[in-house]
């Protein structure tokens, strides 16, 4: 049974409820959260829920049906999300793990997690034990293949997952791995099972063989209940009559298990289909049926593998096959998990105030969409004074991926505009990926130009180029010259390049003044943007839990809320009780749940209360509320605080 203990209960009741329950020989475990604390009971012998429910201190309690406690559903309620030195499996992220087989040689590993690492993989297989159905097949390096498997994560950034075949084997491992695998054959080895769970580390529990879902879970049972929380499940087909494939992979069992347990799962496709070229295929299946991730064996030279070549794929299918997961991934609402650069080949740590680039953490990196010239790079310049450099790429989404695999530690993105409204990419994209934070926001001022060559002027023209807001803003100007053809461009600093390279001057652009200098053009008017009152609010990202903003004074938060009368009011109330201003409150649909929407909002403290070294407190409380609500299963729901921080304005 889980027993919700009452906020703030003290420490002699909690102490008193924990005796009770052992005494009644039920195995304890604590689970601290931010909002509530919760004990998870479970043993071989029932106790009445009401007995437990009377003790002081307890404040609700939840009995469990089913014969996995701990691995269920009513268990926990919110998705388990196992975090390995960083790399996080579950939520909304697709994790792809990637490597060969078996770790055969260093170079091969090496090699392997350059391959991995260059195409997105977040961490690295290979396995060192080989259960091998056959005694004269390769039985793997062991201990010297454990130390080459780290070396090669090591140089790669890329932590490590290998097989466990017999708890003999523990202390060879245990400096080395980061997540041990146990492998089909073993799922019901039931001694290894409790031994492996006992050190307390993250678990790949693949299924069995011939195992229904439901043992399937008691193997996970016996992983949690002897002390490790973070399990990861792991589908990798079934036997049944067909021998088309190696096995038959049950992809069915994702949705099944997603309503049954809180833990996450991923799919290997190598295993269940035994040919390299059914397995994108089927990895990109498993990403669409809802998996949390791969384990995808890829080796660099698969002809020369010692141990399942065929269904090894080459390097160049892995790469395609992780391009087409970052196109799929965004369908079912998730995003691709990246790889952080390891720290010491970063230009940039950088910790502190957004504001303030620290001169001892090097040059502050600040990602953008656009080329040069684009208002974006100004909001970088002035946003840090000149004093960051803005790196350039090719669109929003890039952007995020600068920043999570380390080529940027900030990200600029454009969120609204004042006249032609919310940039609903961004929006959506701050809800998918789960592992950026909004550090900072700034307000610039678009001021438009015309833009053309030396020797043209407002007569000569007779085309003007400019991204469809551009054209929009300036409609007024471009109203006094009817004969103009109006072309639309990807930017308003590529319709500056554009015009430049045409050395046409019967063209022109429509963008930043500062074009004029960085395309050599000329300006022939300035300030064309029919309201002056024009301008773009641009949020500041950086990868989660990377940079503290001191003295917060907005916070933007996600959430959803049931369908019944006044749950939104009683949502936003929240914000009024604490003394906050609600200044934008956006709603984006919810992908794969139509017809209920995920509110956006931002709020900040009132003028005037913003200076003092607490002032982010008060946004803080109507938070922690509004989380709260959503943990007791209230009218709020899926909360998630995009990021509390500092908001700039530069007119
Ligand atoms: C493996 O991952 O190499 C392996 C042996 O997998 P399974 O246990 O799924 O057969
Ligand atoms: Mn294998």
């Amino acid at each position: 049974m889980v027993i919700v203990l009452e906020k703030g209960i003290r420490e002699e009741d909690k102490r008193r409820i924990r005796t009770f329950l052992e005494k009644n020989s039920l195995r304890v475990n604590e689970i601290a959260g931010d909002e509530e604390t919760i004990f998870g009971a479970v043993g071989k012998v029932g106790i009445d829920p009401r007995e437990v429910e009377i003790l002081p201190g307890v404040q609700r309690v939840i009995p469990i049906s089913k014969p996995y406690k701990m691995a269920s559903r009513e268990f926990k309620r919110d998705n388990t999300v196992v975090n390995v030195r960083g790399v996080k499996i579950g939520g909304n992220r697709v994790s792809v793990i990637a490597g060969p087989c078996a770790v055969e040689s260093r170079e091969q590993i090496m090699e392997s997690a350059a391959k991995a690492a260059e195409s997105g993989a977040v961490m690295l297989r290979g396995g060192a034990y080989k259960p091998r159905t056959s005694p004269y097949a390769f039985q793997g390096m062991g201990e010297e293949g454990v130390k080459i498997l780290r070396e090669a994560g090591d140089a790669y950034g890329l932590p490590v997952v290998t097989e466990i075949v017999s708890a003999e084997h523990i202390p060879a491992m245990i400096d080395y791995v980061d997540v041990y695998q146990i492998g089909a054959r073993n799922m019901q080895n039931f001694e290894l099972l409790k031994k492996v769970g006992a050190l307390g580390r993250p678990v790949i529990l693949k299924r069995g063989l011939s195992a229904t879902i439901e043992e399937w879970l008691m193997a996970a049972e016996y992983l949690l209940a002897s002390g490790t929380e973070d399990v990861i499940l792991c589908e990798r087909g079934i036997r049944t009559y067909e021998k088309a494939t190696r096995n038959t992979l049950d992809l069915s069992a994702i949705p099944i298990l997603r309503s049954l347990t809180h833990l996450p799962i991923i799919v290997d496709p190598s295993h269940a289909v035994g040919v390299r070229d059914k397995v994108p295929p089927m990895a990109l299946a498993a990403i669409a049926a809802g998996a949390d991730g791969l384990i995808v064996e890829m080796h660099p030279c698969p002809e020369c593998a010692l141990s399942d070549g065929a269904q090894s794929l080459y390097p160049e299918q892995f790469e395609k096959m992780m391009r087409d997961i970052e196109v799929l991934a965004p369908v079912v609402g998730k995003a691709v998990s990246r790889r952080a650069v390891p720290k010491a080949s970063q230009a940039a740590p950088v910790t502190g105030k957004t504001t303030e680039p620290s001169a001892a953490s090097g040059p502050v990196t600040c990602a953008y969409s656009g080329g040069r010239g684009a208002y974006a790079e100004q909001a970088i310049k002035r946003y840090w004074d000149d004093e960051a450099s803005a790196v350039a790429t090719a669109n929003f989404r890039e952007v995020i991926n600068s920043v999570l695999d380390g080529r940027a530690t900030y990200g600029m993105l454009p969120i609204e505009n004042s006249l032609a409204g919310s940039v609903y990419e961004n929006y959506d994209n701050l809800a998918r990926y789960e592992d950026i934070e909004i550090v900072g926001a700034v307000t610039l001022r678009i001021e438009h130009s015309l833009l053309a060559c030396k020797g043209a002027s407002l007569e000569t023209v007779e085309a003007v180029y400019s991204h469809p807001q551009g054209l929009a803003q300036c409609d007024e100007f471009l109203s006094k010259f009817p004969h103009w053809r109006h072309i639309e461009t990807e930017s308003t600093s590529g319709a500056a390049e554009l015009v430049s390279a045409s050395g046409d001057a019967t063209k022109a652009a429509i963008a930043s003044e500062v074009n004029a200098s960085i395309y050599r053009l000329e300006s022939l008017k300035s300030g064309i943007e029919t309201n002056p009152r024009n301008y773009t609010r641009f949020v500041i990202i950086a990868r989660s839990g990377e940079v503290r903003c001191e003295n917060p004074n907005h916070a933007t938060v996600i959430f959803s809320v049931n369908n019944e009368p006044g749950a939104l009011h009683s949502a936003l109330g929240l914000f009024m009780k604490h003394g906050l201003n609600l200044t934008k409150l956006e709603s984006r649909p919810i992908q794969g749940e139509p017809w209920r929407y995920r509110f956006y909002a931002n709020v900040s403290l009132p003028e005037g209360v913003g200076s003092s070294v607490v002032s982010g407190e008060r946004i803080r409380q109507a938070l922690a509320e509004m989380g709260k609500i959503d943990q007791d299963n209230g009218v709020v729901q899926g909360v998630r605080i995009l990021g509390l921080y500092n908001s700039k304005e530069i007119l």
